[in-house]
């Protein structure tokens, strides 16, 4: 979409600390990290958010999962683990509306989230 922030991310238009990406996905460092690895997982395609998964693109989300497992990973993450966040919608919390994951660790994260 020409006005969406992670399009323009992941057709290059806009730079990003870019981490890793293939045909499907773009993984780069949040601009604002909340943990000390912070790093978000997006589909190159357009999906405004996680409802509008559906059968016929349901296999972005698997591809995604096993991503997110290599980076965290390769970040040293998989020890002592890690969050992935989905927010959806405005009570969700979501503030880019291209699908994203979060992915957050390297300290001890609180529960509940506020
Ligand atoms: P949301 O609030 O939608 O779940 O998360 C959006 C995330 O995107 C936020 O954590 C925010 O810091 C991050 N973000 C917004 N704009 C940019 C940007 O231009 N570059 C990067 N790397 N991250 C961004």
């Amino acid at each position: 979409m020409s006005d969406c922030i992670f399009c323009k991310i992941a057709n290059g238009e806009i730079p990003s600390d870019k981490i890793f990406e293939d045909d499907k996905v773009l993984v780069f460092n949040d601009i604002s990290p909340q943990s000390p690895v912070h790093f978000l997982v997006i589909p190159k395609e357009h999906i405004p958010s996680i409802k509008y998964i559906d059968e016929k693109n349901i296999d972005i989300i698997n591809h995604i999962t096993l991503v997110i497992n290599k980076i965290a990973k390769e970040k040293g993450l998989d020890d002592k683990g890690y969050r992935i966040v989905n927010n959806c919608g405005e009570f969700g919390g979501q503030t880019v509306e291209h699908l994203h994951f979060h992915v957050l660790g390297g300290r001890q994260l609180m529960w509940p989230p506020g």
